[in-house]
């Protein structure tokens, strides 16, 4: 049966309406707020696309973090300023997969899930395994262990099928477990080997994974172009923090700030206690999200603190009109010098609070400042004070963005078949070799190209580096993720032994990597 794009999101409705926890209400009032969108947005797709059409699948979303007792800590976080950006996407997953056609089931019990996946109690203590009914399962790292619990033995047959959302990414180093234990990348997270694309990302961190993202709520349309809009804006900044630890020495940055505009903020305060900010600002409490939008929408400039990094709050508020100010990092926050960092299967390198928009956005949307430095914070926040800024949304963080996206993944994705992937096709190659200490990541994206690690193996042979101009005097397959690269001294050609460490990742002073780029739309 094909996937028919639905022009109502009821099925999902239905599908979650078991479920009142904080975290399922918080999900569900945004895939109700924007429901006119997604319908929009899909009945758009139907008219450009009528060609693309994939399969009906049977899809189980299962959040890890949302169930057993890490769900408890998580549901009790929801309202007193914990994280919300995973919930932001689980609800538009839930939305682009029931709008695309999918069938859908939405489980945050560990109970349930032994039902709906595990095997079935057999005769004596030995479980009968039951074929899976599901075609893809979109879970967590939490999710991962339950589904590992629950299946048993068919974990591993069944695992191409999963998809992991994982905000911040896993570099395919880390994930090969046996590499990530002899190589100094085992960390707490990681060590699945699944095949890297199937980790889902918040924002497009590392080409190695694939970006799920999400979809900022600024977006306005009139007819078929996104416009941006000037909305009218108040003399105010908001302070992006939703817990009073977040401020811990900022106090001069945020005064500086205060000196040129009123200054609000959203800071969860608990019952009885007292919160220690500033006397200047004006602190509303934790707003719901519709609330939030609406502080938003009135604010000139919004303020990174620096913490939570890599959240979705200021692509809404870009969307929404606001410039946002940000602290630079440097030397940048990596899981080598940073305790959230630390323990995640990445070796990114965070140079500002929130790297996307920093790089991806930039001004006159997005300053990234030195917040020690006081003139150069009162300056900025003088220029942005003179500058006309209108709304701006990157076209991937659209419902139109996301559709496309998630439906490309679907029809094109499979990680259950042996053969070498097939899309994106040969012909989007663009081989570059890579300078000496540099990755493919870095090296694609100079060229304004984008590395695309389905497309490694056809760089891993004997001819790829003749054709590079590079002549050989040995060529020995290896087990390492800068595989496969040309070594000047000796001229050593290493070619990749294993598909999973295939890596844009990843450099080295002594290797010169062979870099599989592709082309890409803007935005
Ligand atoms: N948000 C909210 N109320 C507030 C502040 C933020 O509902 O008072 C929402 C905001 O709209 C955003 C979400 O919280 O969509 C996640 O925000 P953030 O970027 O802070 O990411 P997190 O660190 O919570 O994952």
């Amino acid at each position: 049966k094909k996937a028919e794009i639905r022009k109502s999101l009821l099925p999902l409705y239905e599908a979650i309406s078991n479920n009142s926890s904080p975290a399922m209400k918080f999900i569900r009032s945004r895939v109700e707020k924007m429901s006119e969108r997604w319908i929009q947005a899909g009945l758009r797709m139907k008219e450009s696309s009528n060609n693309t059409v994939s399969t009906q699948m049977r899809v189980l979303l299962y959040p890890g973090a949302l169930s057993g007792s890490v769900g408890q800590r998580f549901e009790a976080m929801v309202e007193r300023g914990g994280p919300l950006g995973e919930l932001v996407q689980w609800a538009d997953l839930s939305a682009c997969l029931t709008i695309l056609g999918h069938n859908l089931i939405f489980s945050t019990s560990q109970h349930q899930l032994h039902s709906l996946i595990g095997a079935a109690p057999g005769r004596g203590s030995c479980p009968i395994q039951r074929p899976l009914t599901f075609d893809l399962i979109y879970t967590d790292y939490h999710g991962l262990a339950h589904l590992q619990g629950a299946m048993g033995l068919a974990f591993k047959h069944y695992q191409c099928r999963f998809r992991i959302l994982d905000s911040f990414g896993t570099e395919p180093a880390f994930n090969f477990a046996s590499y990530a234990r002899s190589h100094g990348y085992k960390t707490l997270w990681g060590s699945w080997d699944l095949q890297p694309p199937q980790y889902m990302t918040m924002f497009p961190h590392t080409p190695d994974n694939s970006f799920l993202g999400f979809v900022s709520e600024g977006t306005v349309r009139k007819g078929s172009e996104l416009e941006p809009v000037s909305y009218k804006k108040d003399r105010i900044a908001v302070v992006y923090g939703k817990q009073d630890y977040m401020w811990q020495g900022k106090y001069e940055y945020v005064k500086v700030i205060s000196e040129e505009l009123e200054t609000h903020a959203t800071v969860y305060q608990p019952p009885g206690h007292t919160l220690h900010l500033p006397s200047f600002i004006r602190n509303h409490g934790l707003l719901t999200q519709e609330h939030f939008q609406q502080l938003l929408r009135k604010a000139k400039l919004f303020v990174g603190l620096g913490f939570p990094y890599e959240g979705p709050a200021p692509i809404e508020a870009i969307g929404m009109g606001c410039v946002f100010i940000q602290p630079r990092f440097d030397p940048p926050h990596s899981s080598a010098n940073n305790d959230f960092y630390k323990g995640k299967p990445t070796t990114r390198q965070i140079s500002s609070q929130h790297p996307y928009a920093e790089e991806f956005i930039g001004k006159p949307y997005v300053w990234t400042v030195d917040v020690t430095n006081k003139s150069d914070i009162r300056e900025a926040v003088k220029a942005i004070l003179r500058s006309e800024v209108k709304s701006f949304t990157p076209q991937e963080f659209t419902c139109v963005g996301m559709l496309k996206r998630v439906l490309g993944y679907i029809t094109h994705q499979n990680f259950c078949s042996k053969s070498v992937p097939t899309w994106p096709p040969k012909s989007a190659l663009r081989v570059h070799l890579a300078p000496l200490g540099q990755s493919c990541v870095s090296v694609c994206r100079r060229s304004s190209l984008v590395c695309e690690p389905a497309l490694f193996h056809h760089l891993n042979t004997p001819a790829a580096f003749t054709r590079l101009g590079l002549s050989c005097a040995s060529v020995l397959p290896e087990l390492n993720h800068l595989f496969p690269s040309y070594s000047p001294w000796g001229r050593q050609c290493g070619l990749q032994q294993e598909p999973l460490l295939f890596s844009c990742a990843g450099s080295d002073p002594s290797y010169r990597r062979l870099c599989p780029c592709k082309s890409h739309l803007t935005g």
